[in-house]
């Protein structure tokens, strides 16, 4: 897929407006259209990946990035005190819908385990 044809990266260009709250030159963060949770964000990358999947050993330093500012914002957003979840969907059993990889940050409320 090339990144004209996926929803994130036209969101991480500016092509789509989000509620963006969170960009540097690697990633972008913004809240989820339909939260599942009062805190509710997505951390992605700049660069198209489908997903953690498709990831490979060049894509170490980002996912790293991709979790430490997931802790920033979790942080800053003021549910890290009482704890998150930061959930990578993989694939059609994992519940992934986008096909660019993606962090969720669900936050703000007691989380239930196991996931549905
Ligand atoms: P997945 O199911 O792939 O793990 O998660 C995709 C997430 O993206 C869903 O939680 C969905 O609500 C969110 N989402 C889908 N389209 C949009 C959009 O256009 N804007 C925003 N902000 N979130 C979106
Ligand atoms: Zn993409």
């Amino acid at each position: 897929m090339s990144s004209s044809d996926c929803l994130f990266c036209r969101i991480a260009s500016g092509g789509i407006p989000a509620n963006g709250y969170y960009q540097d030159d690697h990633l972008v963060a913004f809240r989820d259209i339909n939260p599942q949770a009062p805190v509710h964000f997505l951390v992605i990358p700049r660069q198209h990946l489908p997903s953690l999947d498709g990831a490979g050993d060049a894509h170490r330093e980002l996912l790293g990035r991709m979790l430490l500012a997931a802790r920033d914002l979790a942080r800053a957003d003021g549910i890290a005190e009482d704890g998150y979840r930061a959930v990578l969907n993989v694939g059609a059993d994992g519940g992934q819908t986008v096909h660019h990889i993606h962090l969720h940050v669900l936050g703000g409320r007691g989380l239930g385990w196991p996931p549905g």
